[in-house]
């Protein structure tokens, strides 16, 4: 990474009026958490279709369990210095807000205000049966699975799985970060993902410009400028070149 890179970073952030970031797994791995993609990660020990659908849940929420089990781990990562430095860039009025692919609110925990949780979050739980919501100290404090204390369904992580469709609050949330945005930083995806992997695009037919921060770059032929590297060592020296 040359400074010419990083100085056309800053000078992209300085210039932008609306600047978003959108992240994925690639920023968590530092703190511990295994892209769920990658080789050693969740989904090459268990299949997605049997353990990482709505379907598979409904017709055996106990098997599911088993999965989201050793998933919970993940609450209770700690944020890296990349998520603290992306929370300074916000504190700064260089971004507006992050849109996050991760369901392990490690960016709040970081210090950043506006985050959408795109495929939503491990921190809170559902009852598909009733509609009673939870938090992570009741599913901490009972034991797995957890049940529904009005009617003793099993609940549900409020995450997407991957036959649900994004909520729409989602998507309008998402929208509206996206309304005005003319910069987006993509941090630790490679954008393969839909509907996520639009963004973007969306972004850039309406004029705005990207920046990519990832070990292997997947956005080479529209990114305004790439930073090549791991998330937190190439976030690290930004907000020093900003502070
Ligand atoms: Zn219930």
């Amino acid at each position: 990474m040359t400074e010419d890179l990083f100085d056309k970073t800053i000078c992209l952030l300085q210039e932008s009026c609306n600047g978003v970031a959108l992240t994925g797994a690639g920023v968590s791995t530092e703190s511990g958490i295994p892209d769920f993609h990658g080789k050693n990660g969740l989904w090459s020990r268990f299949d997605p279709i049997e353990y990482g659908t709505l379907g598979a849940f409904i017709a055996d929420p106990e098997k599911v369990w088993r999965m989201l089990a050793g998933l919970l781990d993940v609450v209770d990562a700690k944020p890296n210095k990349g998520h603290k430095a992306l929370a300074t860039l916000e504190q700064q009025g260089l971004l507006t807000g992050i849109i996050t692919q991760n369901i392990d609110s490690l960016h709040q925990k970081g210090g950043s205000k506006n985050v959408v949780e795109f495929h939503g979050s491990l921190g809170t739980f559902s009852c598909l049966s009733c509609g009673d919501s939870y938090d992570l100290a009741f599913v901490h404090d009972n034991s797995l699975p957890p049940r529904c204390s009005s009617c003793g369904a099993i609940l549900k992580p409020d995450i997407v799985f991957y036959d649900e469709r994004i909520p729409d609050t989602v998507l309008t949330q998402t929208e509206q970060m996206l309304a005005s945005a003319d910069l987006l930083l993509v941090a630790g995806t490679s954008c393969r993902v839909q509907p996520a992997a639009h963004i973007p695009f969306t972004v850039l037919n309406r004029g705005g410009k990207i920046i990519e921060i990832n070990k292997e770059p997947a956005l080479k032929h529209i990114a305004a400028v790439i930073l090549k590297g791991n998330f937190s060592t190439v976030m690290e020296k930004l907000a020093e070149r900003l502070a």
